[in-house]
């Protein structure tokens, strides 16, 4: 199967090309021309199977120009139960009749980002042999905090590439910042940005389309690629764990193969929900697609007036992961529902770029609509369902997996529509400790990191994931800060 540009219908590349360039020369991303089917008679044969057999039973539909030997590679790689913890890799948690957590932060880094980093190296690596290229691949990541640890993570020591994080000074917590700044391995660069996320991430992009630069590069022997959630290397892999929960939900019996399902996500780059919402269009009976927002609404003011308007507010909240003003995701989706119509998608990207705005058509709006409905949980909601989630069930969120289980309850509270809903966790209630503590009523002052850490696990009776304890004993490796517009000369400096 091939793929093509979502502002280019005429390009035409294969999975490994897909992959190894991360986004099309002329901004637009990368997407499959018709999308895999996974059958009913497929689902029950998945439920049989471990997770990286379903890895498999999904990845080898995208990605067809890799051969068996080579996907099995990639993922016994990334999903071992020394990374994971165990082999369940993504273990579904019930909290009631009506709420399934899914637990994504069981990797190294203990967010959902782990899921997709953790095998994009292996991807990645495997596509660069198959094309015959040999030249290094430089892998510039904007982040908000997890992305970061978790790519440097994921490409620590993987031969013929380097990897370089830019990370906003204001906006990750101190637990984020110092995973980046202890990270080990000779190819790693992390740096912070004096600005916010979208400076970050429009920095990166910036470098990204410059051709000059790019030329430059490849008289050096160098490419840049992307690791950011905009490359089909790392969308891709995230389909999996929806077909794996539902599994899961038949297995454990909460569930009949066929029977319905919602999922609520808590969303910044539009990533993970838009896996969720591929696992629909392949065959996983999902009814509705609940994305949900902090108070950085753009995407619940999309789904419901079919305006994205970025020209607002910038909120910095306990949910820094979902602090994003542009969703490049969106993108994708866009192209899907206007039936591939680059040219469309093209001028509402052109739009938001020169005007901050753009208004889809109410052909889009209505299907929009249709799969999916949108809400935002402010820092007041998002505190109170931390604390009553813990007192009605006593179980722990993160702030992100909060948004989304206040929003999937004021859902259910509007809509009455109680169907089994797979609520996907993003991180570890550990890795936001302080504001975990803090609506749940303990006090925080005076306590350090580790401290924080310890309080948590021992208040309310959780083990502290391995690595997030190992930090302590970690030394800072990279203090730098830079302003936006010096972010080139940062890589000059580190390809030096
Ligand atoms: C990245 C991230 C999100 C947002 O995911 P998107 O794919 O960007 O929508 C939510 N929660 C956490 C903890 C994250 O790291």
């Amino acid at each position: 199967m091939n793929y093509r540009s979502t502002r280019n219908d005429e390009i035409s590349i294969t999975s490994s090309e897909a992959i190894a360039k991360g986004l099309s020369a002329e901004g637009g991303l990368f997407v499959p021309v018709h999308i895999p089917s996974v059958s009913s008679a497929d689902i029950e044969r998945m439920v049989g199977m471990s997770y990286t057999e379903r890895a498999l039973e999904i990845l080898r539909r995208f990605l067809t120009d890799f051969t068996e030997d080579e996907l099995r590679a990639c993922i016994s790689a990334a999903y071992t139960k020394e990374k994971f913890g165990s082999d369940t890799i993504a273990p579904v948690h019930k909290l009631n009749d009506s709420q399934y957590i899914l637990e994504l932060w069981h990797g190294p880094t203990c967010a959902f980002k782990d899921m997709a980093l953790q095998i994009l190296p292996h991807l990645l690596t495997t596509s660069i042999k198959k094309l015959g290229i040999d030249r290094e691949t430089v892998i510039l990541v904007a982040t908000s905090g997890d992305t970061g640890s978790a790519a440097l993570n994921g490409f620590q020591n993987i031969p013929g590439i380097k990897i370089i994080a830019f990370y906003p000074v204001e906006g990750v917590s101190k637990i984020q910042r110092l995973q980046m700044c202890t990270q080990e391995g000779s190819n790693v660069f992390v740096s912070a940005v004096k600005g916010n996320f979208d400076d970050a991430q429009t920095g990166v992009k910036a470098i990204f389309t410059d051709k000059g630069y790019e030329k430059e590069l490849l008289s050096k022997k160098k490419t840049l690629s992307s690791a950011n959630s905009m490359n089909w290397g790392r969308l891709s892999p995230q389909i999996v764990y929806y077909f794996s929960a539902y599994c899961d939900m038949i297995t454990s019996g909460e569930i009949a193969c066929g029977d319905p399902v919602n999922i609520c996500v808590p969303t910044g780059n539009f990533g993970n929900i838009l896996a969720a919402y591929y696992a629909k269009c392949m065959g996983l009976p999902i009814r509705k697609l609940i994305c949900a927002s902090n108070k950085n609404n753009v995407l619940t003011d999309l789904i419901s007036t079919g305006v994205y308007d970025r020209d607002r507010a910038f909120y910095v909240t306990t949910s820094p992961s979902m602090d994003i003003l542009i969703s490049s995701n969106i993108e994708r989706l866009l192209y899907m529902l206007s039936d591939e119509d680059t040219a469309l998608v093209t001028g509402y990207m052109e739009a938001l770029k020169e005007t901050g705005t753009y208004t889809v058509s109410s052909r889009i709006k209505s299907r929009i609509a249709e799969h999916f409905f949108g809400g935002f949980a402010d820092e007041e909601a998002c505190a109170e369902t931390i604390r009553e989630t813990y007192q009605r069930f006593g179980y722990v969120v993160d702030p992100h997996t909060a948004v989304a289980v206040a929003v999937h309850n004021a859902y259910v509270e509007n809509t009455g529509d109680r169907t089994e809903t797979i609520i996907a966790s993003t991180a570890s209630p550990f890795k936001f400790n302080g504001a975990v503590l803090e609506a749940l009523g303990s006090k925080t002052e005076g306590l350090d990191e580790f401290e924080l850490l310890e309080k948590l696990a021992k208040d309310y009776d959780l083990q502290i994931p391995t690595p997030l304890k190992a930090l302590k004993e970690k030394a800072v490796r990279s203090e730098a800060v830079c302003d936006k517009d010096d972010m080139k000369k940062v890589v000059d400096a580190f390809l030096k």
